[in-house]
């Protein structure tokens, strides 16, 4: 694989792709805003411009490659989750990496909300807005407590893959891991077999990631070109309260938990981040970009892959501070603009239903604005409140994403640190895993 093979770096070309799909989507939207749209007329059928770029090309072309990134995650997570495990030889240690994880998980989370409620409350961003009397936004039932552990077990681990359940994936993948460990030989043998298919994967992640400047150019210009940005002006303060707090969450309280607990630099993180964080900020969803992260962590960050195996995906289903965050600006907002009076318990009690909410949140578009309907819920708040803020949400969305993948990495490095796995010269040399990244796909033959 040739490493020169272009002049810009992988990071740098997805970058250019994101900037130029959004400036491309701007345009198209002024262009063919209302007479703008070119239409003819082939054998009685009328084509639009509009529909043919955006809705055909982009569109298609912008689906497939979040389906070849989906493609990735059951089968990686999986893989690598047995390969992680099956090495283990100290059986404690996983629980052990569970106990931290879980905790450093929702203790980021819980700091994730408490500043966006002191925040929320400082800047009162509902204040003056006017309560709508037409919206209308239906919740779904919050699952007991109980059920939620329950439904983690699988019945059926094939069902599990088939319907890409994380928890229930990660459960199995850990029992499979734990029993070929204690197997001897033939746990041996087939742990061969499941690290050469890691392996295998991992190289269809880089083959995929290359792609991305292209990929990340079409979904930006598709979702530009129909984006309402002139939602943003009634819904300014609640938007840039949300997006001030997202990036000091994601810069100083990870740089801070990163220096007290490993002592290491976290400018180091956050450069290493920025493809991962392109990802997530493009796909608005923590799931897909899981192998992209995973990437990150293990080849530029140096955190083993007995724990990036199992922080990672664990924390791209359950730890979710990007969306905790939303949901507690939102909260004091839909409280301030249906002039709503919470009490301090209520407070505390948002705390509460938002962590556990991000924990049921999927890494998916969309969902932390269903699952706020719980923490509405929680303290008598109009769920309608909801449809207030959707206008603005995937600009939101895309941003929190971003944020939770960091949480993810940040945690990770913590805990590889603790664990004595964490390779301090890979994490402090800017160039690792580059190499890895650059694939040539059009020297592909000749060189593989
Ligand atoms: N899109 C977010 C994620 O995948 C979840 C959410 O907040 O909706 O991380």
């Amino acid at each position: 694989m040739s490493q020169n093979a272009h002049k810009f770096s992988l990071t740098a070309r997805i970058f250019i792709g994101m900037v130029a799909g959004i400036l491309i989507g701007l345009l198209l939207q002024l262009i063919f805003d209302d007479s703008g749209d070119l239409r003819f007329s082939v054998f009685g059928y009328t084509f639009s411009t509009y529909n043919i770029l955006v809705d055909g090309i982009f569109s298609t072309l912008g689906q497939l490659f979040i389906a070849s990134l989906k493609m990735l995650v059951v089968p990686l997570v999986f893989v690598s989750l047995i390969c992680g495990t099956s090495s283990l030889t100290e059986p404690s240690k996983l629980g052990r990496l569970g106990i931290k994880s879980i905790g450093l998980y929702i203790f980021t989370t819980a700091i994730a909300i408490s500043l966006a409620i002191s925040f929320g409350l400082l800047v009162s961003p509902g204040v003056g807005v006017e309560a709508p009397t037409d919206a209308v936004y239906e919740a779904k039932q919050a699952p007991s407590f109980a059920q939620v552990i329950i439904d983690m077990f699988p019945t059926n681990p094939v069902n599990s893959l088939a319907e890409g359940n994380m928890l229930q994936i990660i459960i199995f993948a850990v029992l499979l891991g734990v029993s070929m460990a204690m197997c001897g030989e033939p746990g041996k043998r087939i742990a061969g077999f499941f690290e050469d298919l890691n392996t295998v994967i991992m190289r269809l992640v880089t083959i995929i990631m290359n792609l991305a400047p292209y990929g990340v150019f079409v979904l930006m210009a598709k979702l530009f070109s129909s984006i309402g940005v002139d939602m943003l002006g009634s819904l300014g303060r609640y938007f840039a309260l949300v997006l001030f707090v997202l990036i000091l969450h994601g810069l100083l309280t990870y740089s801070i938990l990163l220096k007290t607990f490993t002592g290491l630099n976290p400018i180091h993180l956050f450069l290493k981040m920025r493809d991962a964080a392109q990802f997530a900020f493009t796909t608005a969803s923590s799931s897909a970009t899981l192998p992209v992260t995973m990437e990150t962590a293990q080849n530029k960050l140096g955190v083993s892959k007995s724990v990036s195996s199992f922080t990672l995906p664990l924390g791209s289903t359950i730890n979710m501070d990007g969306t905790a965050i939303m949901q507690g600006v939102a909260t004091v907002f839909i409280a301030q603009v249906y002039g709503v009076d919470l009490a301090l318990a209520d407070y505390l009690m948002v705390i509460l239903t938002a962590t556990l909410a991000s924990v049921g949140t999927a890494g998916v578009p969309g969902v932390g604005l269903i699952m706020l309907a719980m923490v509405l819920q929680q303290v008598n708040l109009p769920v309608e409140g909801i449809a207030l803020i959707i206008g603005v949400d995937r600009l939101l969305d895309m941003t929190r994403t971003a944020v939770n993948i960091t949480g993810d990495c940040t945690v990770a490095c913590i805990i590889a640190k603790s664990e004595n796995e964490l390779d301090e010269a890979r994490f402090n040399n800017k160039n690792a895993g580059l190499k890895e990244e650059n694939v040539d796909l059009k020297h592909f033959k000749e060189n593989s």
